[in-house]
């Protein structure tokens, strides 16, 4: 059924989820997590006439369930509502059961399972740790930034948080998440499985340097100088790739990247060496540059 008996589709329309989204603090009301559904709250959608933001609310399928067997009140659903909308609330999601071959997947450049993912002024965006642990045999850690090097969403050991008062919107729709910054730009998009995360836009910055993906494209770099991948593989690195500040040296698996023509690489392969990339600080080693192994 589409339409209900008073006309209403059931489709809701993408400014009223907006709305709805913001007032519950873009996760379940109840307990923050994502995914969620939209609930009419107090008025069926079968006799609904409408679709009043005030009355609808996000839930994940525990709390759904719940309000459905009536072990949770609409009462206490709208309380609940109120105070995320009034708190700078944390939306939280938890990956489960992910592979220890997981990828991350930057643009169309692929990054194995190793240690740390990107390092940004000495930050990692994803820290990538194997366990013992049977049942989460890698942990996923770090955090993304946007470009005036705020804080978007962290991630700890496999649970992405994000805080509601840093964002414009926060949409999760299938395994695709967005995250919209205040002024309507996107901040960050991927989508996120238990094999891989792929990051198709970011602008991560933190203290001058900075790593942007825009489609297919992965751009590291600094004030001073950037370098652009394309259908790269980074496998097996313990850092893929580093940046640092106030340098226009960069290195590609003990390759001096400021060599190759028009600054973007294309389908090259970095493996088994400490450093993919490394676009050095001023006070930092150097890594000898053998443009010959190319
Ligand atoms: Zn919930």
């Amino acid at each position: 059924m589409t339409q209900n008996r008073q006309g209403l589709s059931r489709h809701i329309p993408e400014p009223t989820k907006k709305l709805v989204r913001k007032a519950c603090g873009y996760g379940c009301v109840v307990c923050g997590s994502i995914p969620y559904d939209y609930d009419h709250l107090k008025t069926e959608f079968n006799v609904a006439e409408e679709h009043d933001p005030d009355d609808i609310v996000l839930l994940c399928d525990k709390h759904h369930r719940q309000k459905t067997a009536r072990i949770l009140s609409a009462e206490r659903i709208l309380d609940a509502k109120r105070h995320r909308s009034s708190l700078d609330s944390e939306t939280r999601f938890k990956l489960e059961l992910i592979r220890d071959d997981f990828l991350t997947i930057w643009g169309s450049n692929v990054i194995t399972a190793s240690n740390n993912s990107i390092m940004v002024d000495d930050e990692p965006i994803l820290t990538l740790t194997k366990t013992d642990n049977d049942l989460e045999p890698l942990l996923i850690s770090g955090h993304f930034r946007d470009k005036t090097g705020n804080l978007i969403c962290a991630i700890k050991e496999n649970e992405f948080v994000a805080r509601s008062a840093q964002l414009g919107d926060f949409t999760v729709i299938s395994n695709r998440f967005t995250y919209s910054m205040p002024d309507g730009s996107t901040g960050l998009a991927f989508t996120l499985d238990d094999q891989k995360i792929h990051i198709s836009s970011a602008f991560h910055t933190k203290s001058d340097a900075h790593v942007a993906v825009n489609d297919d494209l992965l751009q590291v770099g600094n004030l001073f100088s950037a370098m652009r991948f394309r259908r790269s593989r980074f496998l097996q690195n313990q850092t893929a790739i580093s940046v640092g500040t106030c340098c226009d040296q960069f290195s590609f698996d003990h390759v001096d990247l400021s060599r190759i023509a028009g600054g973007e690489m294309v389908e090259c392969v970095a493996s088994h060496s400490a450093v993919g990339v490394f676009v050095a600080g001023r006070d930092r080693p150097k890594i000898t540059s053998n443009y010959d192994r190319l």
